[in-house]
């Protein structure tokens, strides 16, 4: 070893990793540098130009052997990795889904980091465990979800990562659930999205154990369909098992007739599940209700997307079951070194048996904030605010010649196509996308090549999706006016 260098063992190289003085100090710069990101933002591109691999062979091969200054990360961040991001936050952004963020939400998140806990049972954080449940109950009574999916009752609601996590878990609850032991299978509407077949491969499913229902002329699944492949199945010797209806498809917004696929479901014993992912909390908004939580008290379980629309940043998807019995029946696996004496008494929920992993995040902490500090009545205005642009875009949509709309608003989500056929209507997509500032995605409606506007950016107000529209217009080559 060359004179002068420590050893791996000296105090030179030893770390500290918490020195309160410098945390306080490089935070404030952290926080300073997310606050100017967020200002830049309207000034940028939303998408990166960037090639397959530039970003990598950029980077150093190795992780260093000796530490580096937050001032060379930071410098690192705003010349190599900033440029090369699509800027979700972006008042532009109208692709997907949208993923906000907000500052109770960020700091919420810098919070959960900051206490380091781990709330995989109710005993190793018991207050992550409880501020999960009362700020998921806060959520349901807020959305106007039943009684069956409350706190304290036979059910009741949590947070997971993602809505295709929480969907696989029901999934094996209910194949858990189901009386006999023949050929248990998946139904979901041609238009679900994917995790249905996702979580199905996940769980063992056969390719012919999950099937896809047909759906109407509007894109919802087609009651008529699911009983009569629920009854071929029963002739079969199949057991119908899980039926996932999609409130808000990811395509074109669509709204399966929940009640009626519950009634169903309940036939056959199958276990009916909701997914809301996207459109779930525009139920803030009672006028919304009737679209988004109609047949809701026939559900098995029901889950919501926060980290979408509702300015709580990814991820955050809050699922409610009506039956914890059927979810803890299937997952729960209690090795000695789980066991407490307030798990083993029932008076508790250890959340870890509701979830495939052991670990959890608190994740409650941000919809706590976001709840208690931008609070409903804003989150709704937010909601009504942009389903009424996303109606007025249709409108002007609607009024070029040139432009047709292929499915009508579905709260905040339009789409749409040029008259003159797919291969344009993707030339356009690719040219609006390369003008910008905007960024929108696409989707199949029916046969065709469709483009999604979907309403909801954090940043996003009525100006950016005017604008929008003027340059979607303008690269068609319509006036936009
Ligand atoms: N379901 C629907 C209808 C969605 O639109 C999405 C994502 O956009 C999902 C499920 C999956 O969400 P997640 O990323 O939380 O798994």
């Amino acid at each position: 070893m060359p004179a002068g260098e420590p050893s791996e063992n000296s105090d030179a190289g030893s770390v500290r990793p918490f020195d309160a003085e410098e945390f306080r100090r490089q935070g404030r710069l952290v926080v300073d540098w997310i606050a100017d990101y967020w200002t830049s933002l309207p000034a940028r591109a939303v998408l990166p130009d960037v090639e397959p691999g530039e970003i990598a062979a950029r980077l150093p091969a190795a992780a260093p052997e000796t530490p580096q200054t937050l001032h060379d990360v930071i410098a690192d961040l705003d010349r190599l990795i900033v440029p090369a991001l699509t800027h979700w936050q972006h008042p532009g952004f109208f692709a997907y889904f949208p993923a906000n963020a907000s500052a109770p939400a960020i700091l919420g998140e810098a919070l959960s980091a900051g206490l380091g806990i781990q709330g995989m049972l109710w005993t190793t954080s018991p207050a992550a465990s409880e501020l999960e449940a009362v700020v998921v109950d806060w959520l349901r009574q807020l959305l106007g979800l039943p009684e069956r999916f409350a706190r304290g009752g036979a059910g009741g609601g949590m947070i997971q990562d993602s809505a295709s996590s929480g969907l696989l878990c029901c999934l094996v609850a209910a194949r858990e659930r189901v009386a006999d032991a023949r050929t248990p299978v998946v139904y979901g509407s041609a238009d679900a999205h994917s995790s249905v077949v996702k979580g199905a491969r996940i769980a063992g499913f056969p390719a012919a154990a999950i099937r896809r229902i047909a759906t109407d002329e509007a894109g919802r699944m087609r009651v008529d369909m699911l009983a009569a492949a629920m009854e071929e199945d029963v002739a079969a010797g199949r057991s119908p098992c899980f039926v996932v209806a999609t409130v808000g498809t990811t395509a074109r917004g669509a709204v399966d007739p929940v009640e009626a696929i519950g009634k169903v479901a309940r036939r056959h014993g199958a276990w009916l599940h909701v997914d809301a992912a996207w459109a779930g909390t525009a139920a803030i908004c009672p006028e919304f209700r009737g679209t988004v939580t109609d047949g809701a008290e026939l559900a098995d379980s029901w889950g919501t997307n926060p980290h979408k629309s509702m300015l709580v940043n990814f991820d955050c998807h809050c699922l409610w079951i009506a039956s914890r019995h059927a979810l803890e029946s299937a997952l729960t696996t209690k090795p000695e070194y789980l066991r407490t004496a307030a798990g083993d008494s029932g008076a508790v929920v250890d959340y870890s048996d509701w979830q495939v992993p052991l670990g959890r995040r608190f994740r409650a902490l941000k919809l706590w904030m976001v709840l208690r500090m931008i609070g409903a009545r804003a989150l709704r205005a937010r909601v009504r605010d942009h389903v009424a642009w996303t109606a007025e875009f249709a409108a002007l949509v609607a009024a070029d010649a040139a432009f047709e709309i292929l499915s009508p608003p579905s709260l905040s989500l339009v789409t749409f196509a040029l008259r003159a056929g797919d291969g344009a209507t993707a030339e356009l997509l690719s040219r609006v996308n390369r003008v910008g500032p905007v960024f929108l995605s696409h989707a199949r409606v029916g046969n065709r090549y469709a483009i999604r506007l979907a309403v909801g950016g954090t940043l996003t107000g009525r100006a950016d999706v005017l604008e929008a529209w003027k340059t979607i217009a303008g690269a068609a080559g319509s006036t936009g006016a």
